[in-house]
This record gives C-alpha cells, sequence and structure tokens, in this order.
C-alpha cells in the first residue's frame, strides 16, 4: 500500500504561511522578478478561484484578477521546506521517496488505519509549516497519487477494494497520470471515459490500442506491491552513474551539459543488458541547496539518453526557475524491465532505435567516447 502526500499550492501556501499577511489573498508566485513579465508558476487557492493557474502569463493574471499579490519564486525556500516534510514523513517509520518537490510517496506495507495515518501526517505538516497536504492510499503508487488529487486541498482519500470501483468510475480518464489530451481523445473513440472504464480494460486491450505504453499502464493500474514492483531477485534496482566537480558552479548551459553526459552514460549501460526504465532519479549536492534528490515515475520506459536527460530536465524545472549553484550530480534510473517488448510504434522511433544500436557499436569497437552527442563538449 503507498500513501501519496501532495502538497496543496506548495509555493504559494509557504509565502502566506510566511507573511501572514498574504493569508486568505489570491496571490501568485511569478518565476521572475518583473511581476507583469513573469509567467505563474504557483497560485493560491484564492487565485485559483478566480480561475488563475500556474503555466499562466502574470498579465493575463493581473487582467483577471487586479488585487492580486506578487511575490517572485525562491526556491531556496521551497527546497528547504521539501526536505523538512521529506525527514518529518520519515520519522513515521515507513520508506519514503521524493516524487517531485512537493510530493512524497510512502510504502505503507499492511498498516491496518491508513486514514489515521493521513490524518497524523497532515496535522504534523501543518503544525510544523503552516501549510496544507492532500493525501491519497491504494495499493500501488499510481492509483495512490490519483487518490490525492481527488479532494483538494487538506483531503484524504483512501481507495480500498470495497470503494475503488465506485470512486474511479466518478472521473475521467485523464485524470491519471501519464494520460494527457491524446491518450484521452483516443481512449474515448474506444469508449473508455473514466477512470473506472480505463481499470477494467485487459492488459491486450491496451497494448493492443496504446502499445507499450498501454501495457504500462495496466501494470501500473494494477500492481499491488511495493515501490521495488518491477524488479526479480537478481536484477539491478537502479543503474546510475554521478560526478563532482572541483567547485560549485551555476551556468545552466555547464549543468545541463553535465545531466546530458551522465544521461547518455546511464542509458548506454541500460541499452548494454537490455534494460528499459520507468523512473529517473536526479540528485543535485551544491551550497544553497545541500543535498536534493527528487525521482520521477514515466509511463513510457526509456533507454535513450536524450529521453533521460530530458525527464532530468523536468525534474529540475520543478526545483523552481533559477539554476542553483551545483557542486555534484548524480543521474540514474530504476523501475527496470526488459526490452521485451520492443516493437516501434512509428518510424520515428525506429529510426532513433537504429541511430542508437550504431552509436553503441562504434563505442564498443573503438572505445567509449568515440562518437556522442556534441552538447557533451561544452562540459568539458
Ligand atoms: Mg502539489
Amino acid at each position: 500500500m503507498i500513501l501519496h502526500v501532495d502538497m496543496d499550492a506548495f509555493f504559494a501556501s509557504i509565502e502566506q504561511a510566511i507573511n501572514p499577511r498574504l493569508k486568505g489573498k489570491p496571490l501568485i508566485v511569478g518565476s521572475r522578478n518583473s511581476k507583469m513579465h513573469t509567467v505563474v508558476c504557483a497560485a493560491s487557492y484564492e487565485a485559483k478561484a478566480a480561475g488563475i493557474d500556474s503555466g499562466m502569463a502574470s498579465a493575463e493574471a493581473f487582467k483577471i484578477c487586479p488585487g492580486l499579490e506578487f511575490v517572485a519564486a525562491e526556491q531556496g525556500k521551497y527546497i528547504w521546506t521539501s526536505r523538512q516534510i521529506f525527514k518529518l514523513l520519515k520519522g513515521f517509520g515507513f520508506e519514503v521517496l521524493y516524487a517531485s518537490i512537493d510530493e512524497f510517496q510512502m510504502d505503507i506495507m499492511g498498516y491496518p488505519d491508513p486514514d489515521s495515518l493521513a490524518k497524523r501526517a497532515q496535522g504534523r505538516i501543518y503544525e510544523e509549516f503552516g501549510i496544507t497536504a492532500s493525501v491519497g492510499v491504494a495499493k500501488n503508487w499510481l492509483l495512490s497519487k490519483l487518490a490525492s488529487k481527488l479532494n483538494k486541498p487538506n483531503g484524504v482519500t483512501v481507495l480500498t477494494s470495497a470503494n475503488l470501483e465506485e470512486v474511479l468510475s466518478r472521473f475521467p480518464a485523464s485524470k491519471i497520470c501519464g494520460v494527457g489530451k491524446n491518450t484521452a481523445l483516443l481512449l474515448e473513440g474506444l469508449g473508455v471515459k473514466t477512470c473506472l472504464d480505463l481499470y477494467q480494460k485487459s492488459a491486450q486491450f491496451l497494448e493492443h490500442n496504446l502499445g507499450k505504453y498501454g501495457l504500462n499502464l495496466f501494470i501500473s493500474m494494477h500492481s499491488t506491491d511495493s515501490f521495488d514492483s518491477l524488479k526479480g531477485p537478481d536484477e539491478p534496482k537502479s543503474i546510475g552513474h554521478s560526478y563532482t566537480l572541483p567547485r560549485a558552479v551555476s551556468n545552466p548551459q555547464f549543468i545541463r551539459a553535465w545531466l546530458r553526459t551522465l544521461s547518455e552514460m546511464v542509458a548506454r549501460r541500460l541499452r548494454q543488458d537490455n534494460w528499459e526504465s520507468i523512473a529517473v532519479h536526479l540528485w543535485l549536492n551544491g551550497p544553497e541547496i545541500g543535498n536534493f534528490g527528487a525521482q520521477k515515475t514515466f509511463q513510457q520506459p526509456i533507454n535513450d539518453g536524450f529521453e533521460v536527460y530530458k525527464r532530468c530536465l523536468k525534474i529540475m524545472a520543478k526545483l523552481g526557475p533559477q539554476t542553483p549553484l551545483v557542486r555534484a550530480f548524480g543521474v540514474s534510473c530504476s523501475g527496470l524491465s526488459q526490452t521485451a517488448y520492443a516493437r516501434p510504434l512509428f518510424k520515428e522511433q525506429k529510426r532513433r532505435g537504429d541511430l542508437l544500436k550504431a552509436l553503441d557499436s562504434i563505442n564498443s569497437r573503438f572505445g567509449d567516447n568515440s562518437i556522442y552527442p556534441a552538447v557533451i563538449t561544452l562540459a568539458q
């Protein structure tokens, strides 16, 4: 059983907790200082009620709500709070994973009263930081993440075998993490409208219509195991590489080049043993951020360095708009499965697969790094 904690309007709530003047007011946190020329990276619930949400241009948000309060994002605060919440949750004695800067997953095994545990976690977080969280509990990570979204803010949703189907029937399939707009449209054409419709489809049906992604979706929806669900007894738990720089840097190009380098190294090792991964873990160390690690699980398994890198950037983006000072990096892939169903769906995928094969054979014949993406030279 997994307990998923998702902080409510995280950045905005932290700002409101620190500055009581902002409490109860519509507030946006902008990615840059200039309040009319930035993007909303978080909106308080009061702002959300007026129709404002993250991703919107701040100028547009002010048009909707002229009395809006504005604060420029300060990622150090959010990272610090995230790490304290992680520690607090660890104090409950279960294994805890970062799902992103404001989401955490706890493997609560067969804990008899998940509802009271969820409320205690919410209570402790509120006591310490004055901010609220929504909690979902279900048999696996995907359903617990879904459950955490069903009763926001400050809600608890426990999905049991008794209520699962009834709850799933009330929400559209697009509520499930990884079901994007296009997939939702495709599913609708097949008569799959609600989360329950999707849940009741067979592995064969989903694989036939959505390819390997569909098969993974099926596994993620129905698995009853803990974090280690995809691993056998002597399979590696994760494959990773890390690197420490002589001194801390904050040049975004340089940092991205290093992330790409590590991603390529990890991906090559995945391909060597026919592994594919659905979870990417990024770890950073620096003078302002200390040790920060965040993990994200995706629907589509990968073993292409460029894809690993893009997922690292997605995790980095969660840390806020500015690139922090970084001294050391680590990239690792987990949630491994053998590439048994490798049937490229599209011409593009086939071409990319052929290219990777060619690069691997050049590198194993002429030595590592005989050929590599040009962007990596920026890291040297
Ligand atoms: Mg959240």
